[in-house]
């Protein structure tokens, strides 16, 4: 459970690692991995004493959550290859959260999938991951794969197809990518290379040596994705329970001063006391609520009053503006503020709608609802205000100044002679067109062969 400070606490003088080592063992046996991992990164005393008695603090957290239809985390997979494989990677691997492998945007959910350590934020993202077209996972339907280089090291995932009536293999694209810069570097010894991609720079000699041991960790690897996973399907019924529970008990907590819990929930506070405590498989108690009581009964009257940013913020909720009390929905906001408070640049908001995220609206154009993004701010200076424009970016696209001789979709239709002809037109666009011409050329009386010497001999349109 991550703990939270409130702010009327005054920090105590005394220093937590001057403790007895017996009592900060008593201590540290309430955490959960996470916790672990998280005190580790705090301080260096508390790295220190927890790093040498990781393997007793960690297995003993790993048990805790034995809690009803939930299994002890499996214990960490011991790799031999070079890399950071300690107990508190594991925790943060597991349960901190990263970047969804789809979508690339950061999430705090648990990895969707162990054997290739797949994360994604929603069910959209987890479908697209495994959708052949976006190239995340290289399948093979046949025994193809066993001729790369890298088959007999890199995690893999392996599933029976229906669709093809067999076991099919999948390997992420990115780890292939990053296995064939690694060896191609390992050859040329391109150093620029290896530091764009983060890849520690090896001979040919070490790299091999290195591979040998990473194949002898694979197995060790792929048993512990199958426990995780088999870990994970009841970890989450457990964690649904608790976090019902956990509900419950903040709208009992709510309910003594009349505060309603569907406010209570999306204060910061509660929202992330929620989340720990659901996480570790711990319910919320009653002397937790009382610590953290005045902030909460803040954060309440805040996110109600619309001055605070409440967490999960919908579009459907309204916020305060930040210059005037008035109420308005994340879309109206930056409208209102262009309206009523010129003064005030409406990028400087909070909060914005999620379509004007990285966008910026003109200086030059009071009054303006529009936001353009980089790109299309220059283009906006170029056509508007050209005396301010901002010198052009060397990286930005140029027409060539020799552009070669553009082919014209148009025909001439000489209306004296009624010739008709498509001076530079493709074959395609003569044969679509032609339909037309002969339509425009019977217009005309008196049509002979093209004047321009342009059609091919013979293109006659008369009328009969
Ligand atoms: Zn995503
Ligand atoms: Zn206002
Ligand atoms: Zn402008």
């Amino acid at each position: 459970m991550s703990p939270s400070t409130s702010p009327s606490s005054t920090p105590s003088r005394l220093s937590f690692t001057a403790l007895s080592p017996d009592i900060l063992l008593l201590v540290f046996a309430h955490s959960s991995p996470f916790d672990l991992a998280t005190l580790e990164a705090c301080s260096k005393d508390v790295r220190d004493f927890v790093s040498k008695h990781s393997t007793v603090l960690y297995a003993n957290a790993q048990r805790g959550f034995a809690v009803g239809k939930s299994r002890p985390l499996p214990l960490k997979p011991v790799i031999s290859s070079k890399g950071n494989f300690s107990e508190a990677a594991y925790a943060t691997f597991i349960f901190g959260g990263g970047t969804c492998d789809n979508c690339s945007l950061p999430t705090d959910k648990l990895p969707c999938q162990y054997a290739l350590r797949l994360r994604s934020c929603s069910k959209v993202c987890t479908r697209n991951l495994y959708d052949a077209s976006t190239c995340h996972i290289r399948c093979y339907t046949n025994d193809d794969y066993k001729i790369e280089p890298w088959s007999d090291w890199l995690p893999f995932w392996r599933v029976f197809s229906e669709e093809h009536g067999r076991e099919i293999v999948g390997y992420l694209s990115k780890d292939v990518d990053r296995a064939v810069v690694e060896r191609a570097c390992a050859m040329r010894r391109d150093i620029e290379l290896l530091q764009q991609h983060r890849i520690t720079p090896r001979d040919e000699k070490t790299l091999n040596k290195e591979i040998e041991i990473r194949k002898q960790d694979l197995p060790v690897l792929v048993k512990n994705a199958k426990l995780l996973d088999a870990w994970a399907h009841n970890y989450f019924k457990q964690k649904k329970l608790c976090e019902d529970d956990n509900i419950e008990f903040i709208r009992l907590m709510g309910r003594v001063d009349n505060q309603r819990s569907s406010t209570l929930v999306r204060c910061p506070l509660v929202a992330r006391l929620l989340a720990a405590f659901s996480r570790d498989l711990v319910k919320i108690t009653t002397p937790v609520w009382a610590l953290n009581y005045h902030q909460i009964c803040q954060e309440y009257r805040a996110v109600k009053s619309g001055t605070l940013v409440p967490h999960k913020l919908t579009d459907d909720d309204k916020i305060r503006c930040q210059w005037c009390p008035k109420m308005f929905k994340r879309i109206g906001m930056p409208l209102h503020v262009v309206d009523a408070h010129p003064d005030k640049n409406p990028d400087e908001l909070i909060v914005k709608p999620a379509h004007m995220e990285g966008k910026r609206h003109c200086p030059e154009c009071p009054g303006s609802y529009k936001a353009y993004s980089e790109i299309g701010m220059r283009d906006h200076y170029r056509m508007h205000h050209p005396a301010a424009a901002p010198p052009p970016d060397n990286t930005e696209k140029k027409r060539c100044p020799l552009p070669p001789t553009r082919q014209t979709r148009k025909y001439n239709l000489n209306t004296t002679t009624g010739d008709a002809c498509l001076p530079f037109a493709s074959k395609r666009a003569q044969t679509t067109k032609s339909r037309r011409l002969e339509m425009a050329a019977q217009r005309v009386i008196g049509a002979s062969t093209c004047s321009f010497k342009l059609c091919s001999p013979g293109v006659l349109y008369t009328v009969p």
